[in-house]
């Protein structure tokens, strides 16, 4: 039976490209140079997780999530669509360490609209890379803009980054919010803030 689950198949399996054994050793070194034992009984299966974890974090360097959007229906609706609280975790390029939180995406359909659950596939593959917040963000606004054609489109992502919570300044709690908007999001103020307020609504 099918899982009902929102992460792709190919997302699930690893990329023939990425060299498992190759990060093996790479984690089995890092221990080795902070200084523990690689070889203690705890730690002898960790080098081969961590690398399947990696594939599994880094998948969406192999995906190409625009291919979730080729599909989309002919519908006279030019009210806006907005999708609210998509969950996502990414990793910040920065530490190699997780970002989380949510994605809102919001469009203004130009005589296309996509099925709604292809935003959270977007949103899951775009997220399992390294890379910054606010590149993560206007790579969803360009890919939604360009697959659709929409009249606008408005993206707003808020996470916790654990490198800024774990380590250096240790601020838990401390959310970052970013946005991109295009077309209609852009020039209409009016339109941006009606976009705004219903992602705002708790
Ligand atoms: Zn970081």
């Amino acid at each position: 039976m099918r899982k009902n689950t929102l992460v792709s198949e190919e997302a699930n399996q690893f990329h023939p490209s990425v060299d498992l054994p190759r990060i093996e050793k790479a984690v089995r070194e890092i221990l080795a140079a902070v200084g523990e034992n690689p070889d203690r009984e705890g730690l002898l299966e960790t080098p081969k997780r961590v690398a399947k974890m990696y594939a599994e974090l880094f998948s969406g360097l192999h995906l190409d999530p625009s291919r979730h959007l080729k599909k989309v229906f002919l519908e006279n609706y030019d009210e806006m669509v907005l999708v609210k609280d998509i969950s996502f975790n990414s990793m910040c390029e920065h530490h190699l360490l997780p970002f989380i939180g949510k994605a809102h995406i919001g469009y203004l359909p130009r005589g296309k609209v996509v099925g709604l659950s292809k935003m959270a596939r977007i949103v899951e593959e775009i997220s399992k890379k390294p890379q910054v917040q606010e590149r993560m963000t206007h790579a969803i606004a360009d890919l939604m803009n360009k697959e659709l054609d929409a009249k606008g489109v408005i993206v707003v992502l808020e996470a916790e980054h654990s490198c800024m919570t774990i380590r250096g300044v240790k601020k838990p709690g401390a959310v970052t919010i970013t946005s991109a908007v295009r077309g209609l999001f852009k020039s209409n103020e009016s339109s941006r803030a009606e976009a705004m307020a219903l992602i705002n609504q708790k």
